[in-house]
């Protein structure tokens, strides 16, 4: 990658410093801040205020960082549209943009590939190859902008990668992202999603944002997590839950547990009932997502009759739950599948 500053990850503050460093006055770096992140142009060139003699300084200095879309698949669905992103170097992600009578969402990615090895996931499949950083997962949002021409109201950081794993890009993101002077998206219209790194959860609870914490959980016992997700071996089921505990207490948000329902492996009576015993008395919201099956495993979805069974159970408890509706479903909806089936056929 090009040894350039990356100009698009700086907060106002650093850019303000960087800019006074260089002997120009404060306001400039107002002014560049906001066509980079208000009008979200890709070159020093467009910046039509400042001086040609600053830009061609500042084009020397610094790049813009701007994703190339190299894909787009448009549900026919539901209008679900998964982009793959073109990185600097050579790289893919994947983003997905989904359409919600309360507004545009868009689920964004967080590393290139993902280290976490979750068993029922294909973004994970082939280890991982970096972390984004806050300029790459910005610009995955100005670009589905751009590309739609309208607003995105709410971000999930639920794409490939774990964000908690990417953690101080992750926060320099969410300052840019939810900055007054960008696009300024509410911090309680973003989640950020994790397989559950307890430190972290707990760090970011200091924080004190307001933010919503997505808990991939999928099981009720360490035994069955462990049997899904090998973050489970470094921290124990009853220790993340604390931790969101501990969230909730710190923000007074109320914490998601996500639960991919995996046919004959979580979606028992008994599974039902652990995992009312391990949260009920939580400040929580369950969201059951029918596992999406990928080539590479064997795991298959649980039944509609299954899944509305494990679903009552959980509301007989007074726990609020939501089973995720399925969207483009057409157009390899599961994480990193897009992504795989790329690499696969370039290769
Ligand atoms: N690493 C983070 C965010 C990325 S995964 C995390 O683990 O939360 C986003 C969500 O999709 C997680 O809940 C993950 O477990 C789930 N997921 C991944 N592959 C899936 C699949 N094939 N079917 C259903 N859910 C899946």
């Amino acid at each position: 990658m090009s040894e350039k500053t990356d100009i698009k990850s700086m907060n106002l503050e650093t850019l303000t410093k960087f800019l006074t460093d260089m002997g120009e006055k404060k306001f400039r770096a107002k002014q560049i801040y906001e066509w980079l992140h208000l009008r979200q142009v890709e070159s020093f060139e467009e910046m039509t205020n400042l001086s040609k003699t600053l830009r061609e300084q500042l084009d020397k200095k610094c790049r813009i960082v701007s994703l190339k879309k190299e894909q787009v698949q448009i549900s026919k669905i539901d209008g679900t549209r998964k982009y793959l992103f073109l990185l600097e170097d050579g790289n893919v992600i994947e983003s997905v943009l989904m359409k919600y009578k309360h507004g545009n969402s868009v689920c964004i990615s967080s590393q290139v590939g993902c280290r976490m090895g979750c068993r029922f996931c294909a973004s994970t499949l082939d280890g991982l190859e970096r972390g984004l950083t806050p300029s790459e997962m910005l610009d995955q949002i100005y670009q589905i902008g751009k590309d739609i021409g309208e607003r995105i109201s709410n971000v999930v950081v639920m794409g490939t990668g774990e964000p908690l794993d990417n953690y101080d890009n992750l926060l320099k993101f969410i300052e840019l992202l939810t900055d007054e002077n960008g696009l300024h998206i509410s911090q309680r219209n973003l989640t950020v999603s994790t397989c559950g790194i307890v430190p972290r959860i707990r760090e970011l609870a200091d924080q004190k944002l307001s933010i919503t914490l997505a808990l991939s959980l999928h099981a009720s016992s360490q035994k069955k997590r462990l049997e899904l997700m090998p973050v489970a071996n470094k921290y124990e089921i009853h220790e993340v839950i604390d931790a969101c505990r501990y969230y909730f207490e710190k923000t007074g948000r109320r914490v998601t547990f996500e639960y991919s329902l995996v046919g004959g492996v979580n979606d028992s009576d008994r599974d039902a009932k652990e995992l009312t015993d391990l949260i009920h008395d939580m400040n929580c919201h369950v969201n059951l997502i029918p596992v999406n099956p990928i080539k590479e495993r064997d795991y298959v979805q649980s039944n509609a009759e299954v899944i509305e069974a494990f679903k009552e159970k959980l509301e007989r408890n007074g726990i609020t739950v939501t089973v995720r509706r399925e969207l483009g479903r057409d157009i390899d909806g599961a994480c990193g599948q897009l992504r795989r089936k790329y690499k696969e056929n370039r290769m």
